[in-house]
């Protein structure tokens, strides 16, 4: 049993990488990770954003700013489970068949250039292919194969607006109005 999924993006840089980030923090949300932890340049605007996305489609994604590699540090030497995904990792679906579910994970991403310290203090470096590309896709795929389907049919139950209906049936139903 998971006792708590986060995602730590590391080295966020406010005036280059907003929109990005956002995307990584919904994915996160969506496919199912309890925090979603900021290290570089604070951005409450960004977590101010997540918590309405929170009131209208439910869930609550725990946001923290923090420091990246004195937090990982914490995570791993407290029992914690570190993944960190990188281009120079292990095959990801091989990979999660050995890692322990039973600790706090806590999913890695860079931004900029990860520090070499990332590599040895996780426990597991991880890759989705061995091609440079994009860290929403490399979290998406891997959330996708650790929590499996689940990850992709999420609902909360708290959600305000309810979509219903598929191909241009499709109704966003508002539980506060009627
Ligand atoms: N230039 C950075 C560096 O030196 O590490 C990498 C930048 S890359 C756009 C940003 C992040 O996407 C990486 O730190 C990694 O977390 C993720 N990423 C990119 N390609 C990946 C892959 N093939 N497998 C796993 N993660 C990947």
């Amino acid at each position: 049993m998971v006792e708590s999924f986060d995602v730590l993006r590391l080295g966020y840089r406010r005036g280059r990488d907003p929109r990005i980030t956002t995307h990584l923090a919904l994915v996160a949300r969506a496919l199912g990770a309890s925090g979603f932890l900021l290290s570089g340049d604070q951005d409450k605007e960004m977590f101010e954003n997540l918590k309405s996305v929170d009131k209208k489609f439910g869930g609550s994604v725990e946001t923290t700013h923090v420091k990246g590699l004195s937090h990982l540090k914490k995570h791993v030497e407290s029992g914690g489970v570190a993944i960190h995904l990188t281009m120079y990792g292990e095959p990801f679906r091989k990979t999660i068949q050995k890692i322990r579910r039973d600790k706090p994970i806590l999913v890695v991403v860079g931004g900029s250039k990860v520090p070499s310290d990332v590599f040895k203090i996780c426990q597991h470096n991880v890759a989705v292919g061995n091609q440079p590309h994009s860290e929403v896709a490399a979290l998406a795929l891997f959330m996708e194969a650790w929590f499996g389907d689940s990850a992709t049919e999420r609902n909360f139950d708290d959600a305000r607006l309810v979509i219903e209906g598929v191909n241009g049936g499709k109704l966003v139903h508002d539980k506060d109005s009627n």
